[in-house]
């Protein structure tokens, strides 16, 4: 008797990872539409539907209920696709399933993706570029004031809701600000080749809420700046990283060159806070 599967009509799945996979259902009573996200019980599942549950906000995927199975079946969860059978031996694994809003299945990532194969002009990218990048921040800031850290902000953590706003989701790996000495984050975000929106303070000692805004930097750099493929990209993105970017780029975004600097910064307190940073976006307008 699987919850999951005696309340939803599954319809596809969304997106698979390392740690779960992502599921189109539909409720059996209700004409309504979710997503439910399955991962693997460890040691630290919990949190992610802790924090889930104390956010409440239009710029972050919102969350309903969760629930743990341990139903016989085994969720194969491969990199490219999520399939239940029947579980072949004893160890029961247990799952934890998370219901949320469903968002479009276009992730930011896939719209810088679009972005980069259309030729748009500068100015039209730019406040489209401005318009996402303020939404984010809105999420961040309130994340940021609920004392929580992110940690693994990134195009494709970023959704779009059904009502056109941008979502920032997978607090998978979420933690509390000034308290995060645990093994998580290395053995989830490991390094994963040479695109990482991980600031440098997070892969060392202790870092806070701070390593959100560096992931933002690189994030509106990536927004509005098409990046070549192969080894060039490696180039630019590592130069970004550490506030050097193409001579274009400064020319054609003066203002955004500026802003995305100080949120490199090397040194954490010198990066601006979401709330600044808000206020700032808020400002302009192209
Ligand atoms: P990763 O290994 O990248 O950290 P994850 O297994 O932790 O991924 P999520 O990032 O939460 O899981 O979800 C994986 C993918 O599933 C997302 O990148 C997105 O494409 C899709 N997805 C997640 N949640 C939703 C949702 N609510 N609506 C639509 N698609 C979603
Ligand atoms: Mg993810
Ligand atoms: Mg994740």
């Amino acid at each position: 008797p699987s919850r999951f599967t005696s309340d939803f009509d599954i319809m596809e799945c969304l997106g698979s990872g390392a740690f779960g996979c992502v599921y189109k259902v539909k409720h059996k009573l209700l004409p309504k539409h979710y997503a439910v996200k399955i991962v693997r019980c460890g040691k630290n599942s919990l949190r992610e539907v802790g924090t889930l549950s104390d956010l409440l906000h239009h710029n972050i995927i919102r969350y309903y209920t969760f629930w743990m199975e341990d139903t016989g079946h085994q969720w194969n969860i491969s990199a490219d696709s999520c399939s239940s059978s029947s579980k072949s031996n004893n160890s029961s694994a247990k799952y934890l399933y998370i219901q949320m809003e469903l968002c479009d299945t276009k992730t930011l990532k896939v719209w810088i993706d679009e972005k980069n194969t259309q030729s748009l002009q500068d100015s039209k990218r730019r406040e489209e570029s401005l318009k996402i990048a303020q939404q984010i921040v809105g999420g961040v800031e309130y994340i940021h004031s609920q004392k929580h850290v992110h940690r693994d902000l990134k195009p494709e953590n970023i959704l779009f809701g059904l009502d056109g706003q941008v979502k920032i989701g997978d607090f998978g790996l979420v933690t509390s600000d000034y308290d995060n000495d645990d093994s998580a984050l290395m053995e989830r975000t490991g390094d994963r080749g040479t695109t990482t929106y991980m600031a440098p303070e997070q892969k060392t000692e202790s870092y806070d809420r701070k390593v959100d805004i560096f992931a933002l930097g690189l994030i509106y750099f990536e927004l509005l700046w098409k990046l070549s493929t192969g080894h060039e990209r490696g180039v630019v993105w590592d130069d970004a990283r550490s506030q050097k970017f193409p001579e274009e780029f400064s020319l054609t975004f003066p203002q955004e060159d500026q802003i995305i600097k100080s949120m490199l910064c090397e040194k954490p307190e010198y990066r601006p806070e979401a709330n600044t940073l808000k206020a700032e976006l808020e400002k302009w307008k192209f």
